[in-house]
């Protein structure tokens, strides 16, 4: 069979190619060297897999793709309190280069923006490392997301160091609010150094990849950044990735995304994949003019768009019937699909709804997940069903409920069949058995 992924990325590339719109970047001269014909685009998957079609192996510098990992770093080592004294998580609807800070605390306004993004830099690692050491920790950290040792582009950082007026300006702006508490000059250093890492198409799906699989790197399996951190990020790409046109980005194509102005682009889509893009010109706002087309394609084509409401699963409540009568009548209801808070509400109007037996049995056979409210609801209604003399079975063989509670309230079997018949048949007392146990 053709490989139908790689054909497809074939043929969006294709469908933007033609478009020569916009410019690489001007300010850092080296980027305006860039050859601006390069076009890739890399799909990872969280498992691993990567697909990708054009220039996925050519290197580029990061740039500001940088920012969102750094910033991963800068909370896995300060911790939220920390980080968020210093720099906000508000879109600035501004340039990503504006000179802006809040008015009264003098922080800026997200860590995209530039002014954020060397504030971040600083907060990596401990309060007394070393400059050198901290870029040291900030290039191994975009490595174990990438998952292999990456490296600077000299020529690329010289460049930028040479013309980056505007960052030092900030940078001093930002020590004289004393948001930054380092020498100023040091700081743009390291924060240039971390923007001129060398990274391929490829890499950078990897690493969105990663935050696709809560901060999990698909190929190496390490645990690059804890999960609190990474909705923390993707929250913040979500709004303020896209600097000026991040409203335009967030309702258009609906993935949380950050751009860099060497042309790189990344998208992550929570629990599915990381895609990266390149192609050297820029629009106004400073985003790759085809990295942006070839996005609103995906999110189109492939109802990519976090916003786009799933189809209604099918409903949780499978079937509710009894089977038996008098004191031994059994009610069953056989739930299926995965339970989230609003398949648990269905639940529990149906137990209400239905329960006119003594004998409750929840079978859980057909259901392949339940979130942890979910978890909580049913159990916390099984034991008020319990507390008011209830007799109520788990049947629930692959234990999707690994860990029912404190015992007592329920019976776990794993059929229907023993809920009916012995051991079971006198459940009743069984289970009142149970609940005397619980009291001793
Ligand atoms: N190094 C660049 C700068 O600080 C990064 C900007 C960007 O990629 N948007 O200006």
């Amino acid at each position: 069979m053709r490989p139908i992924i790689p054909d497809y990325l074939i043929e969006v590339l294709k469908d933007v190619e033609s478009d020569t719109s916009g410019a690489p970047a001007g300010y850092i001269p080296e980027l305006a060297a860039a050859d601006p014909e390069r076009l890739g685009v890399a799909f990872a998957t969280i498992e691993g897999e990567v697909y990708g079609a054009g220039d996925i192996d050519t290197e580029f510098t990061i740039q500001s793709i940088s920012k969102p990992f750094v910033y991963a770093m800068a909370l896995s080592d300060r911790g939220f309190d920390s980080v968020l004294a210093r720099v906000g998580v508000e879109p600035s609807g501004e340039a990503f280069n504006q000179i802006s800070l809040e008015r009264d605390t003098g922080r800026p306004l997200n860590p995209m923006i530039n002014a954020g993004a060397i504030t971040v830099h600083s907060l990596v690692g401990t309060a007394d490392l070393e400059p050198s050491a901290r870029v040291a920790r900030v290039i191994g950290g975009l490595s174990a997301f990438a998952s292999r040792p990456l490296a600077t582009d000299e020529t690329v950082r010289a460049s930028e160091m040479a013309h980056a007026h505007r960052n030092l300006a900030m940078a001093h702006m930002l020590r004289s609010h004393g948001i930054l508490t380092e020498d100023a000059h040091a700081v743009v250093d390291g924060y240039t150094r971390q923007c001129s890492v060398l990274v391929t198409t490829r890499d950078l799906a990897i690493m969105a990849a990663t935050l696709a699989n809560r901060g999990t790197n698909p190929l190496s399996g390490e645990q690059v950044v804890p999960e609190p951190v990474v909705r923390q990020v993707l929250s913040v790409m979500f709004s303020c990735g896209m600097y000026d046109a991040a409203g335009d980005w967030a309702t258009q194509v609906g993935i949380p995304a950050k751009s860099g102005v060497a042309g790189g682009l990344i998208g992550a889509l929570p629990g599915q994949i990381g895609i990266a893009a390149f192609s050297p010109r820029l629009d106004r706002h400073g985003n790759s003019v085809r990295g942006v087309s070839l996005f609103e394609r995906f999110s189109s084509d492939m109802g990519m768009h976090l916003m786009d409401i799933p189809t209604i699963a099918r409903a949780v409540v499978r079937s509710s019937h009894t089977i038996g009568s008098g004191p031994h009548a059994l009610q069953i209801l056989e739930l299926q699909g995965g339970i989230g808070f609003a398949g648990a509400e269905s639940v529990l109007r149906a137990m209400d709804a239905s329960f006119l037996e003594n004998r409750l049995a929840l079978d859980l056979t057909r259901v392949h997940s339940i979130d942890d409210v979910a978890r909580r609801m049913l159990l916390e209604a099984t034991s008020r069903l319990t507390l008011d003399g209830h007799d109520i079975y788990l049947v629930d063989p692959e234990s999707v409920i690994p860990d029912p509670g404190d015992g007592g309230r329920l019976t776990e079997v794993d059929t229907v069949h023993q809920a009916m018949n012995p051991p079971y048949a006198t459940a009743q007392h069984g289970s009142q058995r149970r609940r005397e146990g619980l009291g001793q």
